[in-house]
């Protein structure tokens, strides 16, 4: 899972992702990249390296961002390498220059590769499967460059890539010369917006994964990008949209629950709004569960609003028992063991004064391998809880995810094989409650979802567990530490 932003038609568009990155930083926090394009000097300028946004762009790098158009990103590894080469914009330069940034992953990567070597005689230097949706481009747009206009031949080239390259992946590209594009896959499994601002009698343009981006940057949000959909906007500031496949969205439902931060939206579908929502409907799986609580908790932060709307219906008491604390985000730097472990504990800190003696109801967003449950749950009891109740507005997830968010694979999942009663005495819970997923459904208000970790029903053919797994980079970065354990 990663943030993607591109813009064009404002001076200065590299240095202007800078903050819009910042809106994007919880989607990726391994590595930060942007790449500008200026058509004056018809010059690209590429800065991007390992860390969090604030930690790669110094005032001097961002200077050298120049033109009016330009992508960046946020890099969470779940394919590939956190080496350079594979950080991205990744950049091309026949028979345009083209760079690229994606989010998501390629399910039939091996084939791919195979056919852009064989067949094509291509070559790929990273690990990053972005660089197959590069070759992917610059092999059609390089077939017709003396035809047609360079819109329709760009359409022409996505709609390619489109049926040969599976998977999750929404993608925006640099055209250098000619303008700034953005597709999605045919099933829709990863969010692209777009916004726009009035400039002179035209529209300067932004795509962005989630809609913040465009508040920062004085946008207002338009629409979202359809599945199988390019849409190009050229350097004269026209628009030109194709949609290239015709299938049934299946967006991904982990978005709402937890990805996608709170402020925006998808499918018109406020992520706030369903996180209450998700909370009220949870509650009345509490009910009939029968437990007794004094309080109502979230596990921050994303369930902070379920647990909120949960407590009004049940009419509870809100309480904050655990405190996050924002600065040990990078305790993967410190190689010591038992420092490593301090610095884990201290991510979550327990307020004694409002568990000592209370049934406590602890709503979280989902629970996947069981380990931070756990470990919360006994944090509770240590600091002189009398009852731990666990609810999540996630139903078990039971299957891996290869669409771009780094669950484990079967065994390593807590709920693989198990039922919810055999969960819950592993997590040592009083009660525990999974919100099945015909009410998570209710509760997004869409019924055609991607929920393939829930349900297995894939939307995209996988190549074999094994063969994902193989592709999965090795990393201890801090990327991994923000999914939910
Ligand atoms: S498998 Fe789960 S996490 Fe992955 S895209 Fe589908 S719903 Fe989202």
């Amino acid at each position: 899972m990663c943030g993607v932003v591109g813009l064009i038609g404002e001076d200065k568009a590299g240095e202007k992702l800078y903050p819009a990155l910042f809106a994007l930083q919880h989607r990726g926090q391994d590595a930060a990249g942007i790449l500008s394009y200026d058509f004056e000097r018809t010059q690209f300028h590429l800065e991007k390296d390992l860390g969090l946004v604030e930690d790669v762009f110094s005032p001097e790098r961002m200077q050298q961002l120049k033109g009016s158009m330009a992508i960046g990103h946020t890099r969470y590894s779940t394919i590939g390498t956190v080496d350079k080469e594979d950080l991205q914009p990744l950049f091309l330069s026949y028979p345009y220059g083209i760079g690229m940034i994606h989010n998501g992953n390629v399910t039939n990567y091996d084939e791919v590769v195979d056919y852009l070597r064989k067949g094509k005689l291509r070559w790929t230097f990273s690990h990053n499967d972005l660089e197959i949706l590069l070759h992917m481009t610059a092999v059609g747009l390089g077939a017709r460059k003396d035809s047609q206009s360079l819109p329709q031949n760009l359409a022409v080239a996505i709609k390619e890539l489109l049926e040969k390259v599976q998977g999750a992946y929404s993608a925006i590209g640099i055209l250098a010369d000619h303008g700034l594009f953005a597709f999605c896959d045919s099933n829709g499994i990863r969010p692209l917006l777009l916004g726009r601002k009035k400039n002179g009698d035209k529209y300067s343009y932004c795509f962005a994964s989630e809609k913040q981006v465009f508040f920062g940057l004085g946008y207002e949000y338009w629409r979202d990008l359809r599945p199988g959909e390019l849409v190009m906007v050229d350097k004269e500031l026209n628009l030109h949209s194709f949609q290239l496949t015709e299938k049934k969205p299946r967006p991904c439902m982990f978005e709402w629950i937890y990805f996608a931060g709170s402020e925006t939206e998808w499918h018109g579908r406020p992520v706030y709004e369903v996180r209450l929502n998700l909370g009220k409907i949870l509650a009345e799986e509490c009910k009939a569960k029968g437990f007794e609580v004094d309080l109502v908790a979230p596990v921050p932060d994303t369930s902070r609003a379920a647990a909120c709307s949960l407590a009004e219906v049940l009419r509870k008491p809100y309480r904050e028992v655990l405190i996050k604390n924002r600065y040990v985000q990078r305790s993967f730097i410190i190689n010591q063991p038992e420092l490593r472990k301090m610095m884990v504990n201290l991510k979550l800190s327990p307020v004694q004064s409002e568990i000592r003696g209370k049934k406590i109801l602890l709503v979280d967003d989902s629970i996947v391998r069981g380990t931070t449950s756990a470990r919360i749950v006994r944090l509770l009891r240590e600091a002189g809880a009398e009852k731990v109740y666990l609810a999540s507005t996630c139903p078990p997830i039971r299957h891996p995810c290869f669409y771009g968010i780094d669950f484990p694979d079967g065994e390593s999942l807590v709920a693989h094989q198990k039922t919810e009663d055999e969960v819950a005495k592993i997590l040592e819970v009083d009660g525990l409650v999974f919100l099945p997923l015909e009410r998570l459904k209710e509760g997004i208000g869409l019924s055609s979802l991607c929920s393939a970790c829930v349900d297995g029903d894939y939307p995209v053919p996988v190549a074999t567990e094994k063969f994902m797994n193989t592709r999965k980079h090795n990393i201890g970065g801090n990327g991994k530490s923000e999914v939910p354990l």
